[in-house]
This record gives C-alpha cells, sequence and structure tokens, in this order.
C-alpha cells in the first residue's frame, strides 16, 4: 500500500487531525542507508514527523528540516521536507544498535536526551526562520510537540512510531498530529487527553487498522471526525549527476583543475540518500571546460 496522510477536522473544526502512514518511505530510508533497528525507528520517527510539519508549509519552495543533535551514539539525525511531502533524511551513525528498552526501541538513548532540535524553515533564498530548543527525551515525538509549544506557541499532540520485524524491514510506521484551533472547547481537550494513550503505539495502529479512514473514525468516534484532504508523502532526494555536475562546475576551472592534478578525480557524497557520484579526470576537464574561472577571464581578456 502506498504512504498516506489523512487531514481531518474535529468537533467541527475545534481541532486538526493528521493522522499519516509512512511505512513506505520509512522501508526505503532503511535500505538505502542499512540503518540497525534502533536507527530505524529513529530515522523513521523523524522523516514521519517532517512529513507532518512538512504539510503545513505554505511556499511551493519551502522546505522544513529537523535536525537532531542528540549526545547519543546515533550521532546527529536529520530531515528534510517541502509541503507536498516529499521528505528525505539520515542518521550519522546508521548501524548503531541498542537493546530494546522494555518492548520498545530505545530510540531515547540512541539519540541522547542532552543536545538539541534546530528546526530550519524557507525557501532557499532570504532569510530563513531558525527555531531551536533543548532536547527533552530525543524519542523525537515528545521533542517536536516541545518545538511546537516553545517556538511556535502552539499546543499539539504528537505520537510517532516504527515497528521492525526480526528481518529488520519496517512492518509499519506512521504518526498521528493533533492541533487544537483557536476557539476549541475544554470539552474536546479534554476528551483529545483522554484518548492520547491510545494513539501512543501508533505503528501498532497503523498495521491493525485496514485504513486510516477506520483508524480516525475510531479514534475521534464521538467527536464528528471529518476528511478534508489527503496527501501522498514519499521519500524523495533530488541529488542527480546532472545537479551533483553544476555545483562542481561552479566551484570554477582553477579549483577543478586542482582537483584533477592533486586526486585525479573527484568523489561527491550525497548524505541523505548515501548515493556517491564518482567523476574521472577527463569528465572534470569537460566541467572545467564549462566553468569559467579569474584566471580564464583574465587570460580572454589580455
Ligand atoms: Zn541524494
Amino acid at each position: 500500500m502506498a504512504d498516506r496522510v489523512l487531514k481531518a477536522l474535529i468537533g467541527k473544526g475545534q481541532a486538526r487531525v493528521f493522522l499519516a502512514d509512512t511505512t513506505v518511505l520509512c522501508e526505503k530510508a532503511r535500505e538505502l542507508h542499512g540503518t540497525s533497528p534502533v536507527c530505524t525507528a529513529a530515522l523513521g520517527r523523524i522523516l514521519t514527523g517532517a512529513v507532518l510539519m512538512g504539510l503545513q508549509l505554505k511556499g511551493d519552495e519551502e522546505r522544513i528540516s529537523l535536525d537532531f543533535q542528540g549526545n547519543g551514539p546515533a550521532g546527529r539525525a536529520m530531515a528534510v521536507c517541502d509541503r507536498h511531502g516529499r521528505v528525505k533524511g539520515y542518521v550519522t551513525d546508521p548501524a548503531v544498535d541498542l537493546p530494546p528498552r522494555g518492548t520498545k526501541l530505545d530510540v531515547g538513548g540512541a539519540i541522547g536526551k542532552d543536545g538539541f532540535l534546530t528546526v530550519i524553515r524557507g525557501e532557499g533564498t532570504g532569510e530563513p526562520y531558525v527555531g531551536r530548543c533543548a532536547l527533552v527525551s530525543g524519542e523525537i515525538a515528545e521533542d517536536l510537540a516541545t518545538y511546537y509549544l516553545l517556538s511556535e506557541q502552539t499546543p499539539s499532540l504528537m505520537s510517532l512510531g516504527v515497528m521492525v520485524e526480526k528481518d529488520r524491514s519496517v512492518a509499519a510506521a506512521g504518526g498521528i498530529l493533533i492541533q487544537p484551533l483557536p476557539g476549541c472547547s475544554e470539552e474536546i481537550l479534554s476528551q483529545l487527553e483522554l484518548r492520547a494513550p491510545v494513539m501512543g503505539d501508533t505503528s501498532a495502529l497503523i498495521r491493525d487498522y485496514p485504513s486510516l479512514e477506520s483508524l480516525l473514525i475510531d479514534l475521534f468516534r464521538g467527536l464528528d471526525p471529518e476528511v478534508i484532504g489527503e496527501e501522498k508523502p514519499e521519500w524523495h532526494c533530488e541529488c542527480s549527476r546532472e545537479r551533483i555536475a553544476s555545483v562542481l562546475v561552479s566551484l570554477g576551472r582553477d579549483e577543478l583543475e586542482d582537483l584533477i592534478r592533486r586526486d585525479g578525480g573527484a568523489q561527491v557524497h550525497c548524505h541523505f540518500c548515501n548515493t556517491t557520484y564518482d567523476f574521472n579526470a577527463e569528465e572534470l576537464k569537460t566541467l572545467a571546460g564549462a566553468a569559467g574561472g579569474e584566471k580564464g577571464r583574465e587570460d580572454s581578456l589580455a
């Protein structure tokens, strides 16, 4: 089944809800990065959180990036998403594994709870919006909810989960984000709090329910859940050989000639999709020909 996010209102517009099934994209991330079970869960939660937050962006060129820098052994973990739910991400040390804590994978232990979450929102040009808060638990959902509250003054209930099979593949992954809207009644708020524990086991809900619609109806029974839209999130890294080549060209002729002399070629690695692009000396020479350079310009002026 393809990944989906269902957008809904409850209590006749008193709160909004996002339900996400991100199983396919989390499995894709696991395959690309070869993550251990605990890193699969950590990265999957971050990717899913980025999708839930990315879908709230307004501008077509806007991106949100979530950058977790805790003191855990997995190192830095980050994800970037656009408003259509196209997401990519990585963990610095994807092979790090930890014993489970109770029945759960120890994501908080892998990320670490001492450190910071930095959220950057921008269009690539102009001043981006940067928000930063101390990590609460490194468990991701709690950290993102705290960020929402402190940096954006938006109370929210967020739950993220990734269930990993014995063969290390992703059995189910997803998330739930609930945000009360202005004028939300105390009654709805207390109803949501009452139901929060059920939502805690998100990946089991995603696995067990036949559709997000049926999950929505069950979770918010009696609160008038109403679907207002849906999105199809997906793993997406925009890097390509052509893009990397144009970055190399932008280095200028001198730098490229240096690379040829020093290294006999160039190797460029994309952290997000774990792809390495090799350019040999011949290819770099062609790119150098396309590149301008201080030296080149002087020569042609003389
Ligand atoms: Zn890439």
